[in-house]
């Protein structure tokens, strides 16, 4: 059996909230807590949640962006998890980052040519002498014209920045790319087109994602597996069929409910949740999300649930007396369906039949080519 792209065990990271006027720590804050699970290679797993949940965090101590303070990660078999800044060349190669604000991580001052061959001059990956070809390559793999190479960022749209920003990330030809938000920024026609692209490239080069994202329609899309963080734990996690067809934690429940249902006449129950996300310096006892339960007993407050399962874990006490969640999550939810639309007529092929993988890039080539802007 072929072992995981990426594990990860027990991970954890804390920061220093505050310190005393000697500069000793003084208080805490987990932002990631126990966290463990594994990515195969040419899959994808989302991690959802809400803002402050530790989905960043955990995108970036899975990259060695950050130390962890707690928990091993292995990629491709390797313990990476303590390699000093000298050892972490193969793992920066092999590993890259998405943004979500693609203008924020391109240099103003350089033109894409040298953004692009940048890591390529880093990493060795090509000899000096093709580095021209290679970044022509990679503008057309991600739908733009090798005279993009000549251009600024700030002459690019801001879908057109984002294939940039893929550009780059492949440019060294990780196995692994950690997209944060990669689409939150555009709008819903261009989110659909990148969406095609990320997916379009996974089937080509086998690429594995870690998929960061609030978007629940957007990770019913994309994932092959779901992580629902709360609070920096995974409180639940399993294939997407299973995450959206069965939630079994109320607080995935209660973040399905809330996506929205233009469609007429449908008709769903939305779960409220009451206050605010409790705060990480002063986490409650028990189960983190007992004080924003809607069916939490006297039980959640005194005693954590651990993550329980094999391929749908959950992390609740009551997870196997909830009834089904078929009146939760809908079969037909109106932004989903919006999307998968969009998606599916920028993956039709000339001929009129729905295609994949170099028939869309090329057919996105030509269209990006007639409006470079
Ligand atoms: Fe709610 Fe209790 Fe389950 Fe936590 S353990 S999610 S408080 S029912």
């Amino acid at each position: 059996m072929r072992s995981p792209l990426l594990e990860v065990e027990n991970l954890g990271r804390q920061f220093v909230a505050r310190r005393s006027a000697f500069g000793r720590p003084t208080a805490t804050v987990t932002a990631v807590d126990a966290v463990s699970f594994s990515l195969d290679a040419g899959t994808t797993l989302a991690l959802v949640g809400e803002s402050g949940c530790g989905k960043t965090t955990l995108g970036r101590l899975l990259l060695r962006l950050i130390d962890p303070t707690a928990g091993r990660i292995y990629f491709d078999g390797r313990d990476v998890t303590t390699l000093r800044e000298s050892e972490l060349k193969s793992l920066r190669r092999n590993a890259q980052l998405v943004f979500q604000d693609p203008y924020a991580s391109l240099n103003p001052r350089m033109t894409i040519g040298q953004i692009l061959a940048e890591p390529l001059g880093l990493h060795e990956v090509v000899p000096r002498s093709h580095r021209a070809e290679r970044v022509r390559e990679l503008l057309r793999l991600v739908g733009l014209e090798p005279r993009a190479a000549r251009l600024y960022p700030h002459e690019f749209s801001g879908g057109q920045r984002q294939r940039i920003a893929i550009a780059r990330a492949l440019a060294v030809k990780p196995k692994l790319i950690v997209c944060d938000e990669p689409v939150s920024a555009l709008d819903v026609s261009i989110r659909a087109q990148v969406l095609n692209l990320l997916r379009d490239l996974q089937q080509r080069f086998g690429l594995a994602y870690i998929f960061i994202s609030h978007d629940l329609a957007v990770v019913r899309h994309v994932a092959d597996r779901v992580a629902v963080m709360h609070l920096g734990r995974i409180v639940e996690i399993g294939k997407r069929e299973a995450i959206f067809g069965n939630p079994r934690h109320p607080y995935t429940r209660a973040l399905l409910s809330a996506i929205p249902v233009p469609a007429p006449g449908a008709k769903r129950e939305r779960i409220v949740l009451r206050g605010e996300m409790p705060s990480a310096l002063h986490p409650p006892d028990g189960c983190a999300f007992h004080t924003r339960c809607p069916v939490a007993v006297a039980r959640c407050r005194i005693e954590r649930p651990e993550l329980a399962g094999v391929i749908h874990a959950t992390a609740c006490h009551r997870a196997d007396e909830l009834p089904p969640a078929a009146d939760i999550v809908p079969r037909h939810e109106g932004g989903s369906q919006i999307l998968e639309q969009l998606m599916n007529a920028f993956r039709r092929r000339p001929d009129g039949q729905d295609g994949a993988g170099v028939d869309t890039l090329e057919k996105t080539a030509e269209k990006t080519a007639e409006n470079p802007q």
